[in-house]
């Protein structure tokens, strides 16, 4: 029987995984068969405290990593199949079939991003159709590209698309965009970008001949549609908490992130405590994930002690 069993490898579960190692909880994390969560598809992180002239998103977490195991941390490369509550409390957790017994678990899967939902999207996935810029970009050199989105992620990739891409359209559904000033300053002085304000993308073409060759858009305003040749469709429009392994366990918030007690990791489950994006629709950002780990290993640890 373990003490902690940590799931996720973003930089809330790494920051668990350090406070529980030099707490002597001996933590096993199962960092996932996609290991570093969302910022390894980040470039440049210029907003993390400590490195003044920023990191690289992977490089980050590949620090995080080996601060865990320079504590004794336990890593396995594995997608967690299942959770199980037993009836004295305590957890099984299950991967690759093996089980994993533990008294306490924290989550930390983080979200993943979300799709525009249409189907031709589905069919040219990895055909043109991407949600990650910065794992596609290079393919699209000298092409015409569409970002969809109006926050931070969408003119974040937007500019790194320019890299590559001769021309980036940003395609948003409202007529102002959410993300911070000083990437909107950033977006808006790229000679390469260009805005397509109150329009969606209604349809992706290429189905046919199995790469992206246009899409129809469509206005918000007036419903009026057109096409437009393109060779590459990123979306960027936000990302679904991946709660999958324990809805049994704890209650939704209306856009489906998990409800902890105020200022704490605890959810309805004793034992089991949630942190990062998995939790926090409002400020999702890498310190502030790395921030409720840190609560996460606090609390389990407090939960050990009773
Ligand atoms: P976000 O802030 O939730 O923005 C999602 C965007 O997609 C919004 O503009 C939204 O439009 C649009 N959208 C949502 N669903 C759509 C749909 N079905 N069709 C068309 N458009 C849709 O997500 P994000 O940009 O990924 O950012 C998430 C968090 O990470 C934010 O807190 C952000 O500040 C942070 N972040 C920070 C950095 C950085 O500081 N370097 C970089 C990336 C992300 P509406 O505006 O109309 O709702």
């Amino acid at each position: 029987m373990r003490d902690i069993i940590i799931i996720g490898s973003g930089p809330a579960g790494w920051t668990a995984a350090i406070y529980a190692a030099r707490a002597d909880m001996k933590p096993l994390v199962f960092e996932g068969d996609e290991p570093g969560g969302q910022l390894m598809t980040t470039t440049d992180v210029e907003n993390f405290p400590g490195f003044p002239e920023g990191i690289l998103g992977p490089e980050l977490m590949g620090k995080m990593k080996k601060q865990a195991e320079r504590f004794g941390t336990e890593i396995k490369t594995e997608r967690v199949e299942k959770i199980e509550l037993q009836e004295d409390g305590t957890f099984v957790v299950t991967a690759k079939g093996e089980t994993y017994p533990a008294k306490t678990v924290v989550m930390a899967t983080g979200a993943t991003a979300r799709r525009l939902g249409l189907e031709s999207e589905q069919a040219l996935y990895g055909k043109g159709v991407s949600a990650c810029a910065t794992c596609d970009g290079f393919f699209f050199k000298d092409k015409e590209v569409i970002i969809v989105g109006g926050g931070d992620s969408a003119m974040e990739e937007a500019n790194f698309l320019t890299r590559f891409a001769s021309k980036v359209y940003i395609v948003h559904r409202r007529d102002a965009f959410r993300a911070s000033k000083a990437m909107q300053e950033r977006t808006f002085q790229n000679q390469k970008i260009e805005v397509i304000w109150d329009t969606v993308v209604e349809e992706i073409y290429g189905v046919d001949v199995g790469k992206v060759t246009g899409v129809r858009l469509k206005s918000t305003k007036d419903d009026t549609t057109r096409d437009m040749n393109i060779d590459g469709v990123f979306a960027a429009i936000g990302h679904v908490p991946n709660t999958e392994l324990i809805k049994a366990f704890v209650d939704l918030d209306d856009k489906g992130y998990v409800l902890v007690e105020k200022g704490t990791t605890k959810c309805k489950t004793p034992g089991l405590f949630i942190c990062g994006d998995l939790q926090d629709s409002r400020y999702r950002q890498a310190i502030s994930a790395a921030g409720s780990g840190c609560m996460a290993a606090l609390d389990a640890e407090k939960q050990l002690v009773k």
